[in-house]
């Protein structure tokens, strides 16, 4: 059991949280004007279409990092054993530069640099469900 907050899955972002906890990263595209949204708002950012009916559809999980930051300090409870933790933000594959942010699995922030390829990874949760996170792609291997 975990002290941490956990995703609390609604109407709009369940099918994101869904596909998560089967291992793949789904993302919402609006059905009005196709562009991949995230988080998914009541009011798509891109045509203002106020019943945007998104769809959420798989993407590659690859992308390149546009920028990151490290957390030295919890300020929420349950992730001081983590520490330090990493968060990139990642323009994903695929999407019109959806940038996706989330925790960057297996790796210091030594050597990190932007563009750095990188595909998803999953932290999985005692509860049993999943939150997409990030892992550097195998050298050679640059998303593009
Ligand atoms: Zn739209």
């Amino acid at each position: 059991v975990t002290d941490r907050p956990v995703p609390v899955p609604d109407d709009t972002s369940g099918p994101f949280w869904q596909a998560a906890d089967e291992g793949r990263l789904a993302v919402a595209h609006c059905s009005v004007c196709h562009h991949a949204i995230h988080p998914p708002a009541p009011v798509c950012p891109a045509c203002g279409a106020t019943e945007p009916a998104y769809v959420f559809r798989a993407v590659s999980g690859r992308g390149v990092v546009r920028s990151w930051t490290v957390l030295r300090q919890a300020f929420l409870p349950g992730f001081a054993d983590d520490l330090p933790v990493v968060l990139v933000d990642v323009a994903l594959e695929g999407t019109d530069d959806l940038r996706l942010i989330g925790r960057l699995m297996y790796a210091p922030a030594d050597g990190l640099r932007l563009g750095a390829a990188v595909e998803v990874a999953f932290e999985h949760l005692d509860d049993g469900s999943a939150i997409p996170a990030f892992a550097l792609a195998p050298e050679g291997e640059a998303a593009t």
